[in-house]
């Protein structure tokens, strides 16, 4: 019954998301980009937006409370830190490669590249960020906060010293954790109606995506949004079926079927964060043990973004070349580092990962307001790269599972 649950969920959400696409096609044929994408905005996609709204406000608690419960039904410290460690050396690694893989791509698609004369259509206002602010800005300088404005890092930090905090104080901590064990399961109940949602609010941004974008990945921008995208596959096809079939003896087809849903729903919502309850459903689904999932995926939907550091190789090399700068092997080298830094950085909403690349923009002497040249279409770009980053959460969830001596289905 449960299964059959599920199977619906993901069926749903597929055939939402093309309905969208079709839905959305209409429109921009019956009324051109401009008024599709203005009449899309106003009446469908606020639908997408409720829904939206509601994970959002659902992912808080749920990131706090299934990490401490993650980290509570550990049972003991040593796991916590040996899960950690895992996690954290499985991410830092496929990020890289991501990074390679996207400088590579850039490097081949470099000679198709435009030289603008440029523009102020590069009018865009970039925040840049500096690292040492990123790092301090993790810790937390009150318990509050975080929680109302949703700062996903800080969260976790809090998550994971008070799920320590518990199984340090033994007995005396024993009735805090068996309140959170439950609260967290009420939460979960919550999510689930939230999700019962999801085919319709995929329907409402599909349609809103298609009728205002459709005609703008012309030309040159179509070059580097394919670029993008041929790295992002081959991340995938490389990177991910390997790892699940190596780490996690798992079959790659099962894999991508039973994570479908989530990457679906990613590549709409373009937030892995807002993404996390239907990613803990397809993880679940795969036999992912829960104190694995509780611990890796609300980490990884923070942290973990293969798509972004793909994104950011690939637009710093598009942009460098747009304004005649060839960069040289050792700044391809700093690239790597940064982007790698900067998606760690990067939050798991729409868009955060076009802020963030200022930074790394910054660090080979590309001043970043050329971002403005792909800002246009940066929603096209930040689907992929969210279904890549969810994808990838969920990748090093049935790895870790594996390593724990738990078998994946
Ligand atoms: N939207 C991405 C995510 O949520 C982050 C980004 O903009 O790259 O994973």
């Amino acid at each position: 019954m449960q299964e059959k649950k599920k199977m619906n969920l993901g069926v749903k959400i597929l055939i939402g998301l093309v309905a969208g696409i079709i839905v959305g096609a209409i429109f921009w044929m019956a009324m051109g980009a401009d008024a599709a994408g203005a009449f899309t905005a106003k009446y469908i996609k606020p639908f997408g937006d409720i829904f939206v709204n509601l994970l959002k406000f659902i992912v808080v608690p749920l990131v706090l409370l299934s990490i401490m419960d993650g980290v509570i039904s550990m049972g003991d410290i040593g796991k916590v830190g040996k899960i950690g460690w895992k996690t954290v050396a499985y991410f830092l690694v496929t990020t890289a490669i991501a990074c390679i893989i996207g400088l590579i791509v850039a490097n081949i698609f470099k000679g198709a590249f435009p030289v603008l004369s440029l523009a102020e259509d590069a009018a865009y206002e970039a925040k840049s960020s500096n690292l040492m602010d990123t790092i301090v800005n993790i810790f937390p300088n009150n318990a509050i906060s975080p929680l109302s404005t949703s700062s996903m890092l800080q969260i976790i930090v809090i998550s994971i010293a008070f799920g320590c905090g518990i199984l340090v104080a033994g007995d005396k901590g024993k009735p805090f954790g068996d309140f959170i064990t439950s609260f967290n399961e009420v939460t979960q109940r919550v999510m689930g109606f939230i999700l019962a949602l999801s085919p319709y609010g995929v329907f409402a941004l599909m349609v809103w995506v298609v009728a205002a974008q459709g005609p703008k990945i012309l030309g040159h921008l179509g070059l580097v949004l394919l670029a993008a995208y041929i790295g992002y596959i081959i991340h995938v096809v490389l990177v991910y079926s390997l790892s699940v079939k190596v780490f996690a003896k798992m079959s790659p087809i099962t894999f991508f079927k039973k994570i479908f849903p989530a990457a679906a729903f990613a590549f709409t919502s373009t937030s892995s964060v807002a993404s996390l309850p239907i990613t803990k459903e397809c993880c679940d689904d795969m036999n992912v043990d829960t104190e694995v999932s509780s611990f890796v995926l609300p980490l990884g939907a923070t942290v973990n973004m293969d798509g972004t550091a793909i994104y950011q190789c690939v637009a710093a090399i598009f942009l460098a070349k747009c304004i005649g700068i060839d960069l040289t092997l050792t700044q391809m080298i700093i690239i790597v580092v940064t982007a790698t830094l900067a998606s760690i950085g990067t939050a798991g909403t729409s868009g955060a990962g076009m802020i963030m690349l200022a930074m790394v923009l910054d660090a080979v002497g590309v001043p970043p307001t050329y971002i403005g040249i792909i800002y246009g279409i940066d929603r096209l770009f930040d689907m992929g790269r969210t279904a890549l980053n969810v994808v990838g959460d969920a990748s090093c969830a049935v790895c870790v599972n594996h390593w724990e001596g738990n078998n994946n289905a």
